[in-house]
C-alpha cells in the first residue's frame, strides 16, 4: 500500500534523537501500528527524492532481526521514514528502567545483532554504521531487532551537514577517519552490549586508574553525548580525513588544581548536565588512546562474554573479528542453545 500522511494518526511520541522524533502512530486503512520517523531534511527537491528512492532498499530487507520497514514519503521540509512499532523499545531506554541487564539476556542480544548486521552485509551489502541501545528494539514477543541503518548514502550526507550524534559508540580507526567497515559497527557493538551488563555508558572515571584519565569527571551517558558540540567534531573528521593520529590526551589538573577560570575556559568545549562534565574530544581521544573498556569487574560474568566482548572491542581494526566470525564464537552458540525465554523476560517490564 502506498503511505500518506493523512492516513496516519498520531497516538504518541516515542522519543527523539539529533536526526528527527519518533512517533507511534495508527495506519487507518490498515488499522495498523507504526512507528513513524520524521527527518528535517536541508537538502534540494532533488536530493530528497534520491533519499526516498534510496530509502526504498528497506523493502527489499526481510529478516527477523531487523525492523520491518513499511515505506517512506516526504512531507516537506520532512522525509518520513515507517516501520514496524517495536512494543517495549530501545534497549537504553530498558536498561534504565530495569537496571543492568542479565548477561544470558545480553548473550541473545549479541546473537540478534549479529544475526542482523551479517544479514545486512552477505545480502544488501549494507554497514549498519549506528549500532547503539537505542537503535536496537524489543516487543513484547522477546523479540530484538535492529533499526535505523544507513541505507541511504543521500540521507547520512544530508543528517551529517546538521548532526552528529553517534560518536561514543564510535571506534578508533573511524575516529582517526578510516573508512566504515562491518568491523567499526562490531566495536559499536562491543560498547553497546557492556553497556547494557553493567547498566551504564562504560566509558567513566571510573574505569580508569586515577592519572592518565584524571580527565573524566564522570558518565558521560549516551543522551547526553546528544548534545555534544558540532565545532569539536569537525576539528576531529578534518583531522581523520588526512589520516593524522589524535595526540595524546591533554593533562588536566586535579580537581583540587582546577581553578573557576579553567572550569569556564573549558565550557565551550565540554558537555556538562547533572554534574558531569567532559569534553567530547577527551572521550574521542581516550577511544583511541586508552585501552578499550571491558566486562568488569574480572569474574563477575561468564569468561566467554568476557572474551566476546574483547574480542569486538580489538582496538587493531586488522584483529576484530567480522559480525558473521563472530556468530560461531563460543558465547554465541551458547546463547544460540540457550533455553532462555526472551518473551518471559520482556514481560517484567
Ligand atoms: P539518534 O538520533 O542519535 O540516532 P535515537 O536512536 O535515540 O538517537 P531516534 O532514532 O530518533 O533517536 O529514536 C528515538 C526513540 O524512539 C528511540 O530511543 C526509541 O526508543 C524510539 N523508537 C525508534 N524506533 C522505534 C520503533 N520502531 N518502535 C518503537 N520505538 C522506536
Ligand atoms: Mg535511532
Amino acid at each position: 500500500f502506498q503511505l500518506k500522511n493523512e492516513d496516519l494518526v498520531d497516538i504518541k511520541d516515542l522519543g527523539s534523537g539529533n536526526g528527527g522524533s519518533v512517533k507511534k502512530v495508527e495506519h487507518l486503512p490498515t488499522k495498523t501500528y507504526m512507528a513513524k520517523k520524521t527527518v528535517l531534511i536541508d537538502a534540494k527537491p532533488s536530493v530528497q527524492k534520491q533519499i526516498i528512492r534510496e530509502l526504498q532498499i528497506m523493502d527489499d530487507c526481510h529478516s527477523k532481526y531487523i525492523v520491518s520497514f513499511y515505506g517512506a514519503y516526504l512531507a516537506d521540509p520532512n522525509i518520513c521514514i515507517c516501520m514496524e512499532f517495536m512494543d517495549k523499545g530501545s534497549l537504553d531506554g530498558i536498561y534504565k528502567q530495569i537496571g543492568p541487564i542479565d548477561i544470558d539476556v545480553v548473550g541473545k542480544i549479541a546473537l540478534a545483532v549479529l544475526e542482523g548486521l551479517t544479514y545486512l552485509y552477505d545480502v544488501h551489502r549494507i554497514i549498519h554504521r549506528d549500532i547503539k541501545p537505542s537503535n536496537i528494539l524489543c516487543n513484547s514477543k522477546g523479540e530484538i531487532k535492529i533499526c535505523d541503518f544507513g541505507v541511504s548514502g543521500e540521507l547520512i550526507n544530508s543528517i551529517a551537514d546538521t548532526f552528529v550524534g553517534t560518536s561514543t559508540y564510535m571506534s578508533p580507526e573511524r575516529i582517526q577517519g578510516a573508512q566504515y567497515t562491518v568491523k567499526s559497527d562490531v566495536w559499536s557493538l562491543g560498547v553497546s552490549l557492556i553497556e547494557l551488563a553493567l547498566g551504564r555508558f562504560p566509558f567513566s572515571k571510573s574505569d580508569s586508574d586515577d592519572e592518565s584519565d584524571s580527565d573524566f569527571e564522570g558518565t558521560l551517558s549516551p543522551s547526553t553525548m546528544g548534545s555534544l558540540s558540532l565545532n569539536d567534531l569537525h576539528v576531529v573528521s578534518e583531522e581523520g580525513d588526512e589520516q593524522r593520529p589524535l595526540p595524546p590526551p591533554r593533562r588536566r589538573p586535579k580537581k583540587s588544581e582546577t581553578t573557576k577560570k579553567d572550569k569556564r575556559r573549558s565550557k565551550g568545549v565540554s558537555l556538562e548536565g547533572g554534574g558531569m562534565t567532559m569534553s567530547i574530544l577527551e572521550l574521542l581521544q581516550h577511544i583511541v588512546n586508552e585501552p578499550a573498556p571491558r566486562l568488569t569487574p574480572e569474574g563477575r560474568y561468564p569468561k566467554e562474554a568476557e572474551q566476546f566482548t574483547d574480542a569486538c572491542l580489538m582496538k587493531d581494526v586488522d584483529q576484530r573479528m567480522t559480525p558473521k566470525d563472530l556468530l560461531k564464537h563460543t558465547w554465541i552458540e551458547m546463547s544460540r542453545v540457550s533455553d532462555l525465554d526472551m518473551e518471559a523476560w520482556a514481560s517484567t517490564f
